[in-house]
């Protein structure tokens, strides 16, 4: 499955940026995903995805926020530029193939909120997976 991976990447870098900052874990408390339409992740799968390999980490109880950015393409022959619904990728207006993808492609952890009360964590359960 396409999104457990990407569940497993959103711990890693999340992982990677705390222990950059603190030498350590904290419980974290949200965390802000920003997908576009055009990555084919299915925005439930990828929430069931996080809350499963989540349990027991510093991840567990976790609120999971997930941004959905729409496709967006521009057309570089009549120089419009318009939101799609569907991952054809030729100009409404023309009919022209020469179109850049302006938005949609994006998969990215946007933020992440910690609970620095709860105290440092040396080692997660799940870290080296
Ligand atoms: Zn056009």
């Amino acid at each position: 499955m396409h999104e457990m991976s990407i569940a497993v990447n959103i711990f890693r870098i999340i992982r990677e940026k705390l222990k950059e900052m603190y030498s350590g874990y904290y419980p974290v408390k949200k965390v802000r995903v920003v997908v576009g339409k055009m990555s084919t992740v299915v925005p439930e799968a990828l929430e069931f995805c996080f809350q499963s390999a989540g349990c027991g980490t510093i991840f567990d109880g976790a609120k999971f926020e997930l941004v959905e950015i729409p496709m967006k393409i521009a057309c570089q022959d009549c120089k419009e530029e318009m939101a799609i619904d569907e991952p054809f990728l030729f100009c409404r207006k023309c009919e022209s193939f020469n179109v850049e993808v302006v938005s949609g492609r994006e998969l990215y952890v946007d933020t992440f909120e910690i609970d620095e009360d709860a105290g440092i964590i040396e080692t997660d359960r799940n870290e080296f997976e």
